[in-house]
């Protein structure tokens, strides 16, 4: 099954990049963002409105205060975008900007959320809760699906495990199970799996290689000073090289 996202097919014969900054911070750094990973290849824009952090100390994204500019800048590049609802009350409000929308990982078990965009027709990306078995991941697609106008792309983004040294643990397998188990388009967040920005290009690699359907990736114009996961976000340079390198890899398989 594919899943269209504005005019980009997810789950087809082609491979998807969405990617962009954890949170938009600003205009200029979600415009500068947005043109640097279109003319390194991604076909739809990734950034977080309302951020959904540990900490509430910790920033908590421009919420309402970024819709005038983020329309204007949608406009301008001419890609979709992608960003995360945490409250139902969120998906009216965010309906006129996003082409579809993210369920973050600390809400994969929100069934409400999870019911109320199953009532709507923009896609789902689905992330996996970082505790969650896959199963449970596969059940929570369940309840989006249940509605009668729903679609969902399944992304993986890394679970606990015993291991300390990165962030989280990428789980292959479960990217291989999802796509053998269900017909739902799967993608990777290499970035938040493993935390660690100089890490993030062999994970693009070996996702691609694993057969997932598509990559989300983390990029900011000054990654040291990116407002939410500075550690693991690209800047463009980087961005661009693992864009050159996945097209060898793509092409190998
Ligand atoms: C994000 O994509 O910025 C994010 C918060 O991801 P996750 O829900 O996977 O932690
Ligand atoms: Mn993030």
């Amino acid at each position: 099954m594919t899943v269209q996202i504005g005019e980009i097919q997810i789950g087809g014969p082609r491979f998807t990049v969405i990617a962009g900054p954890c949170s938009i911070e600003s205009e200029n750094q979600f415009l500068s963002t947005a043109n640097a990973v279109k003319d390194s290849g991604a076909s739809i824009l990734r950034g977080g409105i309302w951020k959904m952090r540990t900490s509430q100390k910790s920033f908590q994204g421009l919420g309402s205060d970024s819709f005038e500019f983020i329309q204007k800048i949608k406009a301008q590049v001419g890609l979709p975008l992608i960003s995360e609802v945490t409250d139902i009350r969120q998906i009216e409000e965010v309906s006129h900007l996003v082409d579809a929308f993210q369920v973050g990982a600390r809400n994969m078990h929100n069934y409400a959320l999870l019911k109320e965009l199953g009532s709507q027709p923009k896609p789902v990306l689905l992330k996996r809760s970082f505790s969650a078995f896959i199963d449970e991941w596969l059940k929570a697609a369940d309840y989006v699906l249940a509605g009668a106008k729903a679609q969902v792309i399944l992304c993986e983004r890394g679970i606990r495990t015993f291991e300390t040294a990165t962030r989280n643990t990428l789980d292959l397998n479960a990217v291989v199970y999802a796509k053998k188990h269900t017909g739902l388009p799967v993608i990777v967040d290499p970035s938040h799996a493993v935390g660690i920005a100089d890490l993030v290009p062999q994970l693009c690699y070996a996702s691609a290689a694993a057969g997932a359907d598509g990559l989300i990736v983390e990029v900011h114009p000054n990654p040291v000073e990116a407002l939410s996961d500075a550690d693991q976000a690209l800047n463009f340079e980087t961005f661009d090289k693992m864009m050159k390198q996945l097209e060898k890899v793509l092409n190998a398989f």
